[in-house]
């Protein structure tokens, strides 16, 4: 089977976890998601949680040098057969770390998949997102768990996120158009760039993906 090796864009909110949930199950691959592995990192309070955890509660990016080396390592320790990169890159100098670092292990990537949501959808979306301690996410409105406040796949109170707050919203939205957007350029330009339109349903979303995932994996083969 060829390798896929794949990155999820697009603003805080448009639906890449969700998405990622699925195309996880879909074609068995490592997925790596880099807010939850930052999660962790506060939440046990490591070295690099600790350096991280006023830029996350603030709506700033992590340094690249520290978001960098976390994410290769994975990408090496799990990603040998294929990866679902979530969450990075997300500034250039990350993008490029992660060519280099392909382009050492004789790998390239597959595609950028970016999912697109103007600011109004992302703010309601992440205004009514609850998450369990596990990672699941679900919406209030859009994709409510069967008994409230419950998580569906293994009991976990659900929870706001911190940085769920409108203001932190606000923020992390500014950093991501003055920071990550320029990354659509970066891959169009080398023709990885695939775009799917985030304001429609979860199913919709997820089959366009999964069709395009489809096309690209018999492109490699021929
Ligand atoms: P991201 O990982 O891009 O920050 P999430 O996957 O966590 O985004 O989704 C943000 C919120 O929007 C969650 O509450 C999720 O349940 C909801 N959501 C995700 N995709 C959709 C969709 N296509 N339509 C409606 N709500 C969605
Ligand atoms: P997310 O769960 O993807 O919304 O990420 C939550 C927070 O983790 C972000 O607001 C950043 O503070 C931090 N973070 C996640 N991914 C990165 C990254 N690639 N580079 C820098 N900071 C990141």
């Amino acid at each position: 089977m060829s390798e896929l090796n794949l990155i999820l864009l697009g603003p805080p909110g448009a639906g890449k976890g969700t998405q990622a949930a699925r195309l996880r199950e879909d074609f068995g691959l490592p997925y790596i998601g880099t807010g939850d592995l930052l999660r962790e990192h506060k939440q046990s309070e490591t070295e690099l949680g600790l350096a991280a955890k006023s830029y996350m509660d603030n709506g700033d990016l992590v340094p690249d040098d520290l978001v960098i080396a976390m994410i290769l390592d994975k990408v090496e320790e799990e990603g040998q057969d294929g990866f679902l990169l979530d969450g990075f890159p997300r500034t250039i100098g990350q993008s490029e770390a992660l060519a280099r670092e392909l382009e050492g292990m004789g790998r390239r990537l597959t595609a950028a998949l970016l999912i697109e949501a103007p600011d109004e959808v992302v703010i309601a979306r992440l205004s009514g997102r609850r998450v369990c301690s596990a990672g699941h996410v679900y919406h209030v409105e859009d994709d409510p768990p069967k008994h409230e406040g419950v998580c569906d796949q293994d009991g976990k109170p659900l929870t706001r996120r911190k940085d769920d707050e409108p203001e932190t919203i606000r923020k992390r939205l500014a950093t991501y158009h003055a920071q990550t957007e320029p990354l659509k350029d970066y891959y169009e330009e080398r023709g990885l760039l695939r775009r799917f339109d985030g304001t429609r349903d979860v199913t919709e979303v997820h089959d366009h993906i999964r069709a395009t995932l489809a096309t690209l994996r018999l492109e490699e083969r021929l």
